[in-house]
């Protein structure tokens, strides 16, 4: 469960998020809309806690953000994949080392390594790119190895940043249809996009609106 409570951030000036309060209940699937500048990144990395807000409280799984050690926050930071819309890989090194990345920071031994890039990488149909420069790859090939990457520490909660923006139809279904597919292994997901149809399956749709929230479910009743 992510709560925030009464939660605002600004950079300077600019009020990225206005006073927000939620709860999103685990497993949920949840599609965050709104136009461009509404506050959709912010709060995702609010919630990749990449940001700290500068008034209120976001609250995962009973445990209040601000409240957390530095080891806890690195820890927390690990249970939560985060996918952005501009694909950042390593170019010079292989699909499997690029996936590997986050399992090297954290330490993890070269057998668990192999383990778990293989099966990240066969859960986004990519097992036969895994010796491939990202540089040969389409982009929604790319963007599924992005994908493997969040989620090679097998993460709670799955944040993507319009990750289907720069992708033809065809790449962004299989983007969707992953997505469909780690919602139903319990995972909750929270998508930013433009192109909420082509998510099918959500459980709640948000709409951000210069940094003001409404919330629904999926049969469109405001919770
Ligand atoms: P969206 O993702 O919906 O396009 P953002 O969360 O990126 O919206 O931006 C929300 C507001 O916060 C905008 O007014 C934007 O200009 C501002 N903003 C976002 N990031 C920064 C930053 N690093 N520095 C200054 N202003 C920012």
């Amino acid at each position: 469960m992510i709560e925030l409570k009464d939660v605002s951030l600004r950079y300077g000036k600019s009020v990225a998020l206005n006073q927000i309060s939620l709860q999103i209940p685990a497993k949920s699937y949840v599609i965050i809309e709104g136009p461009s500048g509404a506050g959709k990144s912010s709060l995702l990395r609010l919630l990749a806690s990449f940001e700290i807000p500068t008034k209120g409280e976001v609250t995962v799984t009973g445990k209040a953000m601000s409240k957390l050690s530095r080891a806890a926050r690195s820890h927390y930071r690990r249970s939560v994949g985060y996918i952005g819309n501009d694909v950042i890989l390593l170019p010079n090194r292989s699909c499997f080392e690029n996936v590997a990345l986050p399992m090297r920071i954290a330490g993890n031994s070269n057998e668990e390594i192999q383990a778990r890039v293989s099966a990240a990488l066969t859960r986004v149909g990519l097992a036969k790119a895994s010796k491939f420069l990202p540089s040969v790859l389409s982009g929604g090939e790319q963007q599924r190895v992005a994908i493997a990457r969040a989620i090679v520490n097998r993460p709670a909660v799955l944040l993507a940043d319009e990750p289907t923006a720069q992708l033809d139809g065809l790449a962004a279904d299989k983007i969707a249809q992953l997505f469909r597919e780690f919602n139903q292994a319990n995972v909750t997901i929270l998508v930013a996009t433009h192109d909420a149809e082509r998510f099918k399956g959500w459980t709640h749709r948000m709409k951000l609106n210069a940094g003001k929230l409404e919330l629904f479910d999926a049969k469109g009743d405001a919770l």
